[in-house]
Parts: structure tokens; sequence; C-alpha cells
């Protein structure tokens, strides 16, 4: 079953009965090219523990586990699943799990290595990234997303994931990939990219409550981008439901931190948490002002 090719692909999933499902972004990499291009920059050592995310058939995995030593294969589909379980029933260093990534309470791991679901992107990154102490990554997922991780100083187009998934990681490197190594060949272009945790997270983002204020914080203001901060605060405090927070306040609260009220552009990754953090002392810890 090694090296397998589209026209073998196919027919696993023939003799299957699978459809591929949209819905479940079910787009088998057939390529052994990327395979091996994967293997090579993902820098797995032998005392490693990968993450794979929705294995499909098993050709990521099939390599993931010559090098490392174990791997969490997470697949919701059963039927690949049951294939799966079968087709490494003779290997000990896999945990093929039938569960949607999403749900699941993911065991401690080194690296995720996958072909992703390119449909369920950011909230795949806000489960596996967006934590205390983040994993490395080497993924396929869709180019225009993986353009907006890696916008250097470009910060007309920054976006929520951009901010959000910056706060957490380094984006390190990019390659884009044929979606004709595919089967069936996605709409939608599509890179690899390589990622490694930030050493310097902020303190703040260190605890469950605040992180998931800064993540709030970054959607609600980020439709905004082109308002001025003030403007994008009140806003996602409306939004919020959080009363008693004029836009007058708001200025003062921050020309007293010597934050102007510019564009929420001008703002780069970690000025942008920094305000998150302001804003959540000034709504929950500041009851006088
Ligand atoms: N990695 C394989 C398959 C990619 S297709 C390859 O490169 O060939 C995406 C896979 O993710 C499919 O197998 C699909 O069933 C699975 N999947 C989709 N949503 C999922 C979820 N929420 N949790 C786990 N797996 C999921």
């Amino acid at each position: 079953m090694n090296n397998m090719n589209k026209r073998e692909t196919q027919l696993i999933l023939n003799e299957l009965g699978i459809i591929p499902n949209k819905r479940l972004g079910q787009n088998f990499l057939f390529d052994k090219t990327i395979v091996k291009k994967i293997i090579l920059e993902s820098q797995i050592s032998e005392d490693e523990v990968i993450l794979e995310i929705g294995p499909g058939l098993g050709a990521l995995t099939e390599e993931l586990l010559k090098f490392s030593k174990k791997v969490y294969a997470y697949e919701i589909d059963f039927k690949l699943f049951q294939y799966l379980k079968d087709k490494f029933s003779q290997i000990e260093n896999i945990e093929v799990i039938n569960e949607d990534i999403l749900k699941a309470n993911i065991p401690p791991h080194n690296i995720i290595v996958s072909n992703i679901p390119y449909s369920i992107t950011g909230p795949i990154f806000e489960k596996v990234f967006y934590n205390e102490k983040p994993p490395r990554g080497i993924l396929i997922i869709e180019n225009s997303i993986a353009e907006r991780i890696f916008i250097q100083n470009k910060y007309k187009d920054f976006s929520r994931i951009t901010v959000s998934f910056n706060a957490f990681m380094i984006p390190v490197k990019k390659y884009n990939i044929s979606r004709l190594k595919f089967f069936p060949a996605p709409r939608i272009d599509l890179s690899l990219i390589i990622v490694k945790p930030r050493e310097n997270l902020n303190p703040f983002l260190l605890s469950d409550k605040n992180r998931a204020f800064f993540l709030r914080f970054i959607a609600g203001i980020m439709p905004y981008k082109n308002k001025n901060i003030v403007n994008a605060i009140s806003l996602f405090l409306k939004n919020e439901k959080v009363i008693n927070f004029p836009k007058p306040k708001i200025l003062q609260y921050l020309k007293n931190q010597n934050i102007n009220n510019e564009k929420v552009t001008k703002f780069k990754v970690d000025e942008l948490v920094k305000l998150s953090k302001l804003i959540f002392e000034l709504i929950y810890e500041s009851p006088s002002i």
C-alpha cells in the first residue's frame, strides 16, 4: 500500500464504498513527493509524539509512524477509521481514534503533522495552537489562510486569523502546493506551512479565561479594522453586552496608557495582545471608572 498514486487512492475509496465527503473536507493526498517533503521538513525525532488530524487513508500516517515514538490519529469518518485500524493492526506506535478533533481531549504531543479538513481551519487552530504551550506544526491548509498568517508588516491585510495565530505561533516557511496532488482536487489553492510556538508568549495569554477573552476581543474588533481603535472597541463592547463604557471613557482610559486612537490596522500583534489585557482590566477589574 506504500506510495499510493491517484488510481490506487480511487480504487481503495471504491472498495470501501466511500464517496469523498465535501463537508468533511475529504481531499486525499496521493503524491509521495509531498509526503517525503513533509517528513523532511518536520524534523521529527524518534522520541517525539505526533498528532495527526484527519489521517484519511493514511498516506501521511504510514511514513510518520516510521520516524516517531507515537502517532495519535483522529479520524471522524467511521469507515476510514475502520480501514486505518485494519491497515495498522500490526503496528504498535499508533492510536487511531474515531472522534471529532474539535471535541477531543487530545493527549500531549510535540508536533502536529496533517493535511487538515480545510473548512474547519479556524476552529482547529483555536483548539491546537491557541494554548498555553502549543506544539510545532506542519500542515497543508488553504493558501488564502496561509497568506493571512504569513503577512509580515503589511498591517492593512491583517485579519482576525493573522492576529490570533501570530500571538501564539511563529510562521516559519510556506510552500505552494498544487491542488492536483489530491483526490478529488479541491476548489481552493493550498499551501504547506511550517510553524513553531512563540517562546515569549504574553503572560496574559497563559490563563484560560484571559485567552478566551483575547480571542473574543480580536474576533470582535477585526471586522472593524478600518475604524479607529476606540470605535472598534466600543462596537466590540456593545456586541459583548458590556454597558457603561461610552467612547469618551474608553478614549480617556487609552490616553492614560499612552495609546493613541489610531486605526485598528496601525496596531501590531503584540500591541493588540496588550490592548486586550487593558480592556479586560477596564471592564472586569475597575469598579470605579
Ligand atoms: N490526511 C489525509 C486526508 C485528508 S482529507 C490525506 O492527506 O490524504 C481530511 C480528513 O479529515 C478526512 O479523512 C476527514 O474524514 C477527516 N475529518 C474531517 N473533519 C474531521 C474532524 N472534525 N475530526 C477528525 N477528522 C476529521
